[in-house]
């Protein structure tokens, strides 16, 4: 059966090349109905931190990534290491040097591997130095842990970033000497920033908590990161992960670095929100209005309107928080380029000002009410609907672009909106 594992270590937050590689290896079981299993690499007590693990685990399921077995734990597993490791000197494979056990390297051979992604790898044992199996500390080292692990949770597949490389032939000499089957191993390209530089905090952020605070969702986020190494065999590259595993093949992954594009991040987001009704976005805009500490005041009903007006114009929750402040605030932020275009007139005050007694004597505040008063002003001064529109929408909203005039106003309210256009102007 195929059997696949994720090992992070819990020394930091989920990064997002080790949540594609985590992706890969689930589409991958998920496509050959195997099994996929996490493996917790703590080995490092000092640096490992439970608050990482709690948030791996996480992101991992908030991206929609489920494991077939609780995971398994290496702090837990020292007694293990070194039984295995003394097996290695019993049979003259290994040497002590002080506490610490140490593989001998036997030079002058060639190791050959057949990566899933890359083909064919050659490396020469001769550049190979001995490799410590159990450090001083009775702690294991990576590559030797890995092994046994890979072997103990019969791993059929190990697939994992390009920095990797270079531990597969000594993790390759450890199976022969164990006299283990070995697995197949594919290597990915790491991501890279659209510069060519590694990815960082400039290109947009590394960590998957960057992208949820910034309102991205997390089917979109995962669509994204499949598509860093992988296109699926259809007409568009938006696929849900469900769809995306049953398209899924190791061969046809890419073997040259993706670029890291968040243009293109944002897009396929847009793409996602724009397909989701009202209700289904309640829930995330919700936290993301709560994590301005805004939008308590406001009825499930009308963030409803709100999230329908503008799901067509954001392509992220952030950007929703940022065009829809207004509604929330009185204290909107107002864009200055456009306000001493539009507002900064003494023309705009008295128009505005105009605009707001007609609007107070309806006594229906509806779009299509407030749509006709606002036309018959502009025809009375012999004015274009849109010479009125944007001052009024900068006025109420603080923002050049936004959902419709008249709807955004009736949601507002009659209130808000007379008083912001009597408080507009020079
Ligand atoms: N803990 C290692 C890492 O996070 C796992 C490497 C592997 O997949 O073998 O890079």
């Amino acid at each position: 059966m195929v059997t696949v594992r994720f090992a992070p270590s819990p020394t930091g937050y989920l990064h997002l090349g080790s949540a594609r590689t985590a992706l890969f290896n689930w589409l991958y079981a998920r496509h050959a109905k195997g099994r996929f299993l996490l493996r917790i690499e703590d080995t490092d007590k000092v640096r490992s931190d439970k608050k990482y693990l709690d948030e791996i685990l996480e992101d991992l399921a908030w991206l929609g990534l489920d494991w077939d077995a609780p995971p398994i734990f290496q702090s837990e597993r020292f007694g293990l290491y070194r039984k295995k490791a003394e097996e290695l000197l019993a049979k003259g494979a290994a040497y002590r040097d002080g506490d610490a056990l140490i593989f001998k390297i036997v030079p002058g051979r060639a190791i050959d591997v057949e990566d899933m992604i890359h083909g064919r790898i050659s490396f020469q044992t001769d550049n190979i130095k001995d490799q410590v199996l159990i450090k001083s500390d009775g702690s294991p080292a990576y590559n030797f842990s890995c092994v046994v692990d890979d072997a103990a949770q019969e791993i059929s597949h190990i697939l994992r970033g390009d920095d990797h490389i270079s531990n597969t032939p000594k993790q390759i000499l450890f199976y022969e000497a164990l006299g283990l089957a070995l697995p197949r191993f594919g290597h990915m390209p790491l991501i890279m920033g659209a510069d060519g530089a590694k990815l960082s905090k400039r290109h947009g952020g590394v960590s998957v908590q960057e992208y949820k605070s910034e309102g991205f969702l997390p089917d979109a986020l995962a669509n994204y990161l499949f598509l860093l190494g992988w296109t699926p065999p259809t007409e568009t590259e938006v696929q849900h992960l469900e769809e995306a595993a049953k398209l899924f093949e190791i061969s046809a992954m890419n073997d040259v670095q993706a670029k890291f594009d968040l243009q293109k991040l944002k897009w396929i987001n847009g793409e996602y929100i724009m397909k989701k009704s009202a209700a289904e976005l309640l829930p995330p805009i919700k936290d993301q209005l709560a994590s301005e500490g805004w939008g308590a005041g406001m009825s499930d009903d009308d963030l409803s309107r709100l999230i329908d007006m503008y799901k067509i114009r954001i392509k992220t929750f952030r950007e929703f928080t940022e065009l829809t402040e207004s509604f929330f605030k009185d204290d909107f932020a107002v864009e200055e380029e456009a306000k001493k275009k539009y507002l900064d007139r003494p023309e705009s005050r008295d128009l505005l000002r105009e605009l707001a007694g007609r609007l107070e004597t309806l006594d229906d505040f509806k779009q299509e009410k407030i749509e006709a008063v606002c036309r018959s002003l502009a025809q009375a001064r012999g004015l274009k609907a849109a010479d009125l529109i944007h001052p009024s929408r900068l006025a109420v909203t603080g923002k050049t672009r936004g959902a419709g005039l008249f709807e955004l106003m009736e949601l507002l309210g009659r209130e808000k909106v007379i008083r912001r256009l009597r408080l507009a102007g020079p």
